[in-house]
């Protein structure tokens, strides 16, 4: 069957191999076709060369981690034949440790977890997969042309779990959200606000493109101005930019009590001059929380499932603003300027 794969390690070893094996039954009972894979920044880093590692006894990856697909047999009768599927990206480490020996993978301490398309397990841009039940979530089948969008918004629907915990840990009635960054993570954030009743701001440089339209599509208010220039203290900040400068202005303009969660990555290597005494200051005398976020647990991914279900499917759609068929693998792979989320299509 046909898999997308890099050699890991090695730059520009991006290649779609006819002749891969069929998934191996260890993978899981659950046999799937593969309808779309989602691209994001990680597979462009792996491709680099600056990230990704095999499965032991190879030295190819299968890239994706951005899962959808239709269950083709299951034998053990956790989902029907026909349905559609994503598979949990993360599995817990061998250990395990505490974390993952209670489900939370994505809290793992030691590191040694792995990961389907990024650290030593086959992703998901191949034919066919095979997940065993535990990691496999069902999707509503209206959900067959956006449900790819799964992974992205387990990541989105985590931040919102811990939010919710840290800011209750005091009497907590929170009225508005700046989210930074309408990437996908930044849009699907959004998204989620919106269905808690918030009053939602988005801030992007980008003043033309489809970010706009798609954030005031959720009644959010759009800023292309500097974080410092917004007229209101959030009681929520979502960081998606990992931009240093928005990092650090965010943690200054929360309000008081104010939750900051930072989930965008940053390359680091820089330095800014930045006043660290004023800023303790405030996390101090205002009560702030400024935590860091990342992956998903079974409980997120299921939260998730939930949220597209209920979400507006021509809004998600409008997310996915290239589909690129497997044939065309390559240009998937290369960012376009007016890219929030590509796809690469496998079958339809
Ligand atoms: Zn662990």
């Amino acid at each position: 069957m046909r898999a997308v794969t890099v050699t890991p390690g090695v730059a520009d070893s991006l290649r779609l191999v006819e002749d891969h094996p069929e998934p191996a039954h260890e993978e899981g009972a659950i046999l799937v076709e593969s309808l779309a894979v989602g691209i994001c920044g990680t597979d462009n880093e792996i491709i680099a060369g600056h990230y990704g590692e095999a499965p032991p006894g190879t030295d190819q990856l299968v890239l994706g981690h951005e899962s959808l697909g239709r269950v083709v047999e299951d034998p053990t009768g956790t989902l029907q034949p026909g349905e559609l599927v994503a598979a949990i990206v993360r599995h817990p480490d061998p250990v395990p440790c505490p974390n993952c020996a209670v489900g939370e993978w994505d809290m793992c301490r030691n590191g040694r977890f792995t990961e389907h398309g990024i650290k030593a397990l086959p992703g998901f841009a191949r034919e066919r997969w095979r997940v065993q039940p535990r990691f496999a979530v069902g999707l509503d089948p209206a959900l067959q042309r956006v449900g790819v969008l799964l992974e992205p918004t387990s990541v989105v629907a985590k931040a919102w779990d811990h939010i919710d915990r840290i800011g209750h840990r005091a009497e907590w009635q929170p009225q508005s959200v700046l989210v930074t960054g309408a990437g996908p993570i930044g849009l699907l954030a959004a998204l989620l606000a919106s269905q808690r009743g918030l009053a939602v701001h988005v801030l992007d440089l980008a003043t033309d493109g489809p970010k706009p339209a798609l954030a005031t599509a959720l009644g959010a208010t759009y800023h292309s101005a500097p974080v410092n220039d917004l007229g209101f203290e959030p009681d929520i900040v979502l960081e998606c930019t990992g931009a240093p400068s928005v990092v650090l202005d965010v943690m200054c303009k929360v309000g008081p009590n104010g939750v900051v969660c930072l989930t965008g990555v940053s390359s680091g290597g820089r330095t800014i001059d930045f006043d660290a005494g004023a800023l303790n200051r405030t996390l101090v005398l205002e009560n702030n929380v400024v935590f860091g976020s990342v992956n998903a647990n079974r409980r997120h991914w299921d939260l998730a499932a939930a949220a597209l279900a209920k979400a507006d499917p021509a809004w998600l759609s409008s997310l996915i603003t290239r589909r690129v068929p497997v044939d065309a693998y390559a240009d998937a792979y290369i960012q376009q300027p007016d890219d929030i989320k590509v796809v690469l299509e496998f079958a339809s």
